[in-house]
């Protein structure tokens, strides 16, 4: 359908008005070709009602939202569709508090809950990896609040942060929570965010050494001078990246994230970072709801409980 999003508010109004405008839109963010069968790949289905179809080879039955982040909702996708647009009219990220006002939701759980399933449709599945010139450094994010385990939380949490060279400027970036700089994980994170063959720009920490053994022209910066400073003249694009964020993470959110939903912040901040340039509002909400559809329901239980650190994978 091309990318076909509303201009403005009352556009966004009168698109989405009725729950069938809204499914018929998720319909074709899923099957842009039309609908394909997802059990035989044949490509014809049946309406058995608004958000069911069938196929009509197996028979197999298919809803709209099934496996995306409105799977099992028994909320109004309107109301779905309203948060999305919420969410990607802030500028500077939206707070649980400021989306259930906006929404009227009874439930400050509730709107807590979409938020997290909405970061979570942030990252896109499959998302390329970073390429050309690429600087990658670690850094410790702190001014965690507590978790609710209380006892042995941290209140920071190391962090590491990939970016891409574009001109004097930042082009895309990617950044994870690690366990630590040691050279399975620095390179497990590069290997999952950078194009092989790529030239990865680091300082002289060893945890970096095995890149150019993984097919990366690996570029050296030895710190001369103390620390942080050299740091930050030597990777100015890593050191930019990080003050954003630490910045953000204390003035939109003041300081309430707890370490074990940083993971989610840190998805966030690199939609937003990685959309800064597209201003308009209607293609950020058409990214947004075509990542949501993409991929798997997240229940509450697993946001409680965290996102588990992807493994850094040392055989890919
Ligand atoms: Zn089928």
């Amino acid at each position: 359908m091309g990318e076909d999003y509303p201009v403005d508010q009352l556009d966004f109004e009168e698109r989405f008005a009725t729950e069938q405008a809204c499914l018929d839109y998720l319909a074709k963010l899923r099957w842009p070709e039309g609908f394909v069968c997802p059990r035989c790949l044949h490509a014809s289905a049946w309406m058995v009602n608004r958000q069911r179809r069938m196929c009509t080879k197996c028979l197999y039955p298919v809803s709209v939202t099934a496996g995306t982040i409105f799977h099992d909702t028994r909320k109004p996708l309107r109301l779905w569709f309203r948060a999305v647009w919420h969410v990607t009219s802030q500028k500077h990220g939206a707070s649980a508090l400021g989306l259930q006002r906006v929404l009227g939701l009874g439930s400050y759980v509730t709107a807590w809950s979409w938020l997290h399933k909405l970061r979570r449709a942030m990252v896109r599945p499959g998302r390329e990896a970073l390429s050309g010139c690429v600087e990658v450094d670690e850094t410790y994010v702190g001014g965690l609040a507590e978790g609710k385990r209380g006892r042995g939380s941290q209140k920071k949490a190391l962090v590491v942060i990939a970016a891409e060279e574009d001109g004097a400027g930042i082009g895309r970036i990617r950044m994870a929570r690690i366990p630590d700089a040691s050279a399975p994980v620095l390179e497990g994170f590069v290997v999952q965010a950078v194009v092989a063959g790529s030239q990865v720009h680091t300082d002289g920490w060893d945890g970096y050494n095995g890149l150019s053994g993984r097919g990366y022209r690996h570029d050296i910066s030895v710190l001369r001078g103390q620390g942080k400073e050299a740091a930050t003249q030597l990777l100015p694009r890593v050191h930019r990246v990080a003050a954003l964020l630490k910045r953000w993470l204390l003035g939109t959110h003041q300081g309430a994230v707890r370490a074990e939903h940083l993971d989610y912040y840190l998805d966030e901040f690199t939609f937003r970072f990685n959309r800064r340039t597209s201003r308009l509002r209607g293609k950020l909400f058409y990214r947004l709801l075509q990542q949501a559809v993409q991929i798997g329901p997240t229940t509450y239980q697993t946001m409680v409980g965290g996102k588990p650190l992807t493994a850094p994978n040392s055989n890919q």
